[in-house]
């Protein structure tokens, strides 16, 4: 029964596909390279976590490899074990840390847990009492109360004679909650901070640097840096020209195109009226692929604060998201696009070479790694430049 099923799996091909995304290996690990140079004599690791940004583990993480990279930073173990299939010789750290009935995924991946706790070390200490040494690491939170053991907890277990031997941290991390703005006094707080542990754990590695980290400077990138958000194109540090290649390209096809007159509403709740006849383009791609609905063009409360919703590209222009975006169409308003150059099948960027991530991203009020990591399994995909 199920083999049957299977059998009468035929996806749409790419070039029909009712969404697809381009992603361009070849940007995304340049981008690597490029944070690589930045992070000077330390070495330079990668945050694949969230699915590799919502690009996929399995495409991300071998192109990564192959590029070089050895440390890698994943969310949870199901990500670690994944992760492990394409990168046999890498550390793969696990951000979530462990806890009880998780230990042996650890082993039999040879994952290591990023340690958050003194009830995460005993944990741990006590699953690898039974076993050989194994590697762990150990997050401090150094000033955002997000994950990790306090400062003062940090540097007293440092000093601890009774700790347990099978806790042999390799790696000591921290991470800065404001890296994006390179004024804000609380990265240098954490730095201070975090040297003094580094210090306390002399002889074992640390990292403190995330994106945006790496270009607060070199007093910042410790042995190991994490980036993230800029291997995948997004912006990493506020009001600086985003120096990544653009790594992702989203576009949906035109399911229809609709004439309709002045004075006539668009979409749920009537929230748009057009003010002249218009041309409609009615696409398929909506909330349930990760194009927020927040990106409407009217009829959501953050049209309120932020006057302009979504844009797409077609036809060399940029065309807004008319009234509220649905589950699976968006309307455009294509009004402005020469009725010859545009029809029904042609596809429409959303974000991309001439749409920047992170400008669809502030017209729905968030963030480009929110965009990313929301994507959804509906698109079809091709992996380019790998
Ligand atoms: C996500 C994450 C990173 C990467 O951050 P970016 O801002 O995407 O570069 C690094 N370290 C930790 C602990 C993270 O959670």
């Amino acid at each position: 029964m199920d083999d049957e099923l299977d059998d009468d799996l035929i996806f749409t091909p790419f070039e029909a596909a009712p969404s697809r995304l381009t992603i361009d290996l070849g940007a995304l690990t340049e981008n690597w390279r490029m944070l690589q140079k930045a992070s000077g004599k330390a070495r330079t690791g990668a945050a694949v976590k969230g699915d590799g940004y919502g690009l996929g583990i399995e495409a991300v993480v071998p192109a990564l490899y192959d590029a070089g990279c050895r440390d890698m930073f994943v969310a949870t173990p199901d990500e670690g074990m994944l992760a492990r299939q394409f990168a046999p010789e890498a550390r793969i750290f696990v951000l979530a840390g462990v806890w009880p009935g998780v230990e042996a995924q650890f082993f039999s991946h040879d994952l290591v847990p990023v340690l958050v706790s003194e009830e995460q070390i005993a944990c741990w200490s006590n699953a690898v009492a039974f076993d050989e040494e194994r590697p762990c690491a150990l997050m401090v939170d150094t000033g955002m109360n997000r994950l990790g053991l306090s400062v003062e907890e940090a540097l007293a277990l440092a000093d601890d004679p009774t700790r347990p031997a099978s806790f042999s941290p390799v790696l000591l991390m921290s991470h800065l909650a404001c890296a994006s703005d390179p004024s804000h006094p609380l990265n240098r707080k954490q730095l201070q901070s975090f040297q003094a542990l580094a210090k306390a754990y002399e002889g074992v590695d640390s990292s403190l640097a995330n994106s945006p980290g790496i270009h607060l400077g070199p007093e910042y990138h410790f042995d190991v840096t994490r980036p993230g958000i800029a291997i995948y194109g997004g912006e990493a540090v506020d009001g600086v020209k985003n120096p990544s290649l653009p790594v992702v390209t989203a576009e949906t096809r035109i399911l229809q195109i609709r004439h309709a007159k002045a004075g006539e509403p668009v979409s749920y709740g009537a929230s748009h009226v057009l003010t002249r006849d218009s041309r409609l383009a009615i696409v398929s791609t909506g909330y349930a692929d990760g194009y927020h609905r927040a990106l409407s063009g009217s009829g959501v409360p953050l049209r309120q604060t932020i006057q302009e919703g979504g844009f797409g590209f077609v036809a060399g222009r940029r065309v807004p998201v008319a009234g509220r975006v649905t589950m699976d169409l968006t309307i455009f308003d294509v009004t402005d696009v020469p009725e010859t150059e545009i029809r029904a099948g042609d596809y429409i960027e959303l974000f991309g070479a001439h749409i920047p991530l992170d400008d669809a991203a502030r017209a729905a009020g968030t963030i480009g790694y929110e965009l990313l990591t929301s994507l959804g399994n509906r698109y079809q995909r091709a992996y380019i430049g790998g």
